[in-house]
């Protein structure tokens, strides 16, 4: 089975009596999560199909309507997700900084490759901006840096160099043989001096000069290099820098990027998020965004619309003050979160891959089966049925 915790997607999870085998201890609290939410409208509980009806009527009524999120649905359900966004012309944004990188390697300006290709090829390694000890705990056992692969014999202690940029000592950093910290806001002047670096011209920057040429030698001399750009990247430096560099590092060795998120299926919705661009009315993540921090929903963008449905997205943890701002709010979601507590109407779904079976993209591509890991939807005592969010979408959809 696999782990629905995050985008490595791990497919060797197993559930016996109630007890989680082989996933990390984001997976383990994932998989056995019991806060579920009870359907409501206007804060007050009601049965599902009343709240259904409910977001059916604010949907059918709006006229700037906007969905936020899908990361964490299953395909499926982000199909029937843009087939109704199509219907009443709603925008989907994902609200991720990583969609812009999504969009530069699925659209090949960057170079990539799979977590397998990882494994078996990969000899200097950066995490940038990404601290995946925290977030994706089981990459650097599975693909990144411990396993020996196909080229890579003799395990990291000879074999692998692995490299941290951030702002902080992070845990990542800590196992990490060089760790190059960056000045808060100030990334794209490391990747100026470094792309100076790697055109053995001496920087003139905040940095250390020399460190930055030693790693531009790492990085020239790397047979197969794999940038890990978490958040800390993406989100700090427009995505043009991020080409440059990667078209700059190609010149002189093998260079491939993996963008670093943790909603499950981030890379799908990002995917076919550019078809719904072309039907949606209101304001949308724009592919050509340049701005640094990628093109995340601000407050100013979601005043535009009048009806927000956040589906598997906690909207107000990221942007508190969503809350106070007119459109009404639609919540799909398997557990509590801050924006069912100041939500029109709420709706509790099932969990991709724990109480709802389908399928995912993980962070590399690689399309992955979602078997139900519980059996009848129930993820153990005192946990009830849930509705798949492809059925809530597909009512929904026929109720508009
Ligand atoms: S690394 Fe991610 S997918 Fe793998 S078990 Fe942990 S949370 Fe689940």
């Amino acid at each position: 089975m696999a782990c629905t915790g995050c985008a490595l997607l791990c497919e060797d999870i197993e559930v016996r009596d109630g007890e989680v085998r082989h996933a990390c201890r984001i997976g383990t609290a994932h998989i056995l999560n019991r806060q579920q939410i009870d359907p409501m409208v206007d804060q007050e509980v009601v049965d599902i199909d009343d709240a259904i009806r409910r977001a059916a009527a604010l949907l059918a009524d709006a006229e700037r309507p906007m969905f936020l999120g899908f990361g964490n649905s299953i395909t499926e359900t982000q199909a029937t997700g843009v087939r109704l966004a199509e219907k009443i012309g709603a925008g989907i944004d994902p609200c991720s900084v990583h969609t812009s990188l999504i969009d530069d390697i699925v659209h090949s300006r960057v170079k990539t490759c799979t977590l397998p290709e990882v494994r078996d090829y990969a000899d200097v390694i950066l995490f940038w901006g990404a601290d995946p000890m925290n977030t994706h705990p089981r990459l650097m056992s599975g693909y990144a840096y411990y396993p020996r692969g196909k080229n890579r014999q003799h395990g990291w202690e000879t074999d692998r160099t692995a490299i941290a940029i951030d702002v902080r000592r992070s845990h990542t950093a800590s196992i990490c043989k060089e760790m190059y910290e960056i000045v808060p806001g100030r990334n794209i002047e490391f990747i100026d001096a470094l792309m100076l670096a790697l055109r053995n011209k001496v920087p003139k920057t905040v940095y250390d000069s020399k460190r930055v040429l030693k790693l531009a030698g790492t990085l020239k001399k790397a047979e197969f290099g794999v940038i890990f750009a978490g958040p800390g990247l993406v989100g700090s430096v427009p995505r043009g820098a991020i080409i440059r560099l990667m078209d700059k590092l190609n010149e002189f060795s093998d260079f491939r990027i993996l963008p670093l998120y943790s909603p499950y299926n981030l890379r799908s919705i990002a995917a076919v998020d550019t078809a719904a661009v072309t039907t949606a009315t209101t304001v949308m993540a724009d592919a050509a965004c340049e701005h640094p921090g990628g093109c995340t929903p601000t407050l100013a963008s979601l005043r535009e619309a009048d009806c927000l449905l956040c589906v598997g997205f906690d909207l107000a943890s990221s942007l508190p003050q969503a809350c106070d701002i007119d459109a009404s709010i639609i919540v799909i979601d398997p557990s509590e979160t801050l924006t069912a507590g100041c939500a029109d109407v709420v709706i509790p779904c099932a969990a991709g891959g724990v109480d709802l079976a389908g399928t995912a993209v993980r962070m590399d591509g690689a399309k992955i089966d979602l078997p139900c890991i519980t059996k009848n939807g129930q993820t153990g005592a005192g946990a009830r049925t849930r509705v798949s969010d492809a059925s809530i979408m597909n009512r929904l959809l026929e109720a508009v």
